[in-house]
């Protein structure tokens, strides 16, 4: 359920709506809008009895959430979620645009390619210290050391950084380096990491699970929101259907069905999405037609040597720069801009 209060209710009045949601052992969730706040009362709502709330000084109604994920639904909050972090927004009318390889390999690899891809335009470097890889044998990030490497290159650049986390016991310490949390499609389900980076205060970037639903998808960003971190940003990165020449099926559908279902900003991962360089840079334009409020995308300078898999649908720099020339106008056809 939510509580919509009036344009004009007060502080006081909230505050004495709160107390009152609290009271009864429910938890209560703000959501401070343009022209009025919004309670999301979380939990079981029969623990409210008879309770008047509706006529409470300073509620305009409340209303049932029919979605069964309640804080990430569009009826908890019209307004598009925009998340400010390291200078930059998320989910406004700029897109957000994340580059970098897939996985930190030196100081020297992390700085070269943060560079190019801050010339070219993009506002976060990507990369990560601990990979989820299918197989236990291959190589599975520099950890600590890597965390210590993005630090660098963001010194060097001034760009963001976006790192994926896999386990909550790591939370704490890559939540001392990254500005983003990356939770990968192998974690979208792991509840207990779900929960722990949304103890944190800082933005998650919320990865499709490979064989997820929307639906599944947004109850996952639930648990997130559901222990107090508004700031979730999906990503679609692709899912396993019957084809197999690509990697993944890049569901573009998503983009706007999550705009309908939810006010939380999707970005498109157009290289897992992929998995081959020839087709990344149409299905990053096919992206930000979709109305995408940002792109990951791989960029390595020697992808043939990439550590990870992943240098087959990793962008060359110049290739993204192109890509970031090219994007510009579709932008500014859907109302956006890079
Ligand atoms: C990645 O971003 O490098 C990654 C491992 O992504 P995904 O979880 O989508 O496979
Ligand atoms: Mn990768």
């Amino acid at each position: 359920m939510v509580i919509v209060t009036k344009p004009d209710a007060t502080p006081d009045q909230i505050d004495k709506i709160v107390k009152r949601v609290e009271g009864v052992g429910l938890k209560a969730q703000i959501s401070t809008g343009e022209q009025r706040t919004v309670i999301g009362v979380i939990g079981d709502k029969t623990l409210l009895g008879d309770m008047p709330i509706g006529s409470m000084s300073g509620v305009e109604k409340t209303m049932p959430i029919t979605a069964p994920y309640k804080l990430a639904s569009r009826q908890f909050r019209e307004e598009p979620t925009i998340i400010a972090v390291n200078g930059t927004k998320i989910g406004g009318r700029k897109l957000a645009v994340m580059a970098g390889p897939c996985a930190v390999e030196s100081t020297e690899q992390i700085v070269t390619i943060a560079k190019y891809v801050k010339n070219a335009g993009a506002t976060f470097i990507r990369g990560g210290a601990f990979k989820p890889r299918t197989g236990p044998y291959s190589f599975q990030g520099f950890g600590l050391e890597a965390l210590k490497m993005l630090a660098t290159a963001k010194q060097e650049t001034g760009l963001g950084i976006v790192t994926e986390v896999m386990t909550p016991s790591e939370v704490e310490i890559v939540g001392e380096h990254t500005d983003i949390f990356q939770l990968g499609t192998r974690n979208m389900t792991n509840f207990y990491l779900l929960r722990e980076v949304g103890r944190t205060k800082k933005p998650v970037i919320l990865k499709r699970g490979l064989a997820s639903t929307i639906e599944e998808w947004l109850l996952a960003a639930e648990y997130i929101l559901s222990e107090g971190n508004p700031d979730v940003i999906l990503c679609e990165r692709g899912i396993r259907t019957f084809e197999t020449h690509t990697r993944n099926t890049l569901d573009l559908n998503a983009v706007p069905a999550v705009h309908e279902l939810s006010h939380l900003p999707i970005v498109v991962d157009p290289s897992h999405g992929t998995g081959i360089r020839s087709l990344v840079s149409d299905m990053t334009k096919a992206s930000v037609a979709s109305g995408a409020d940002g792109l990951l995308l791989e960029v390595h300078h020697d992808p043939d040597h990439s550590m990870t898999g992943d240098g087959a649908q990793s962008l060359f720099p110049e290739q993204f720069e192109k890509l970031m020339q090219d994007i510009k106008p579709i932008a500014i056809a859907v109302g956006r801009e890079i």
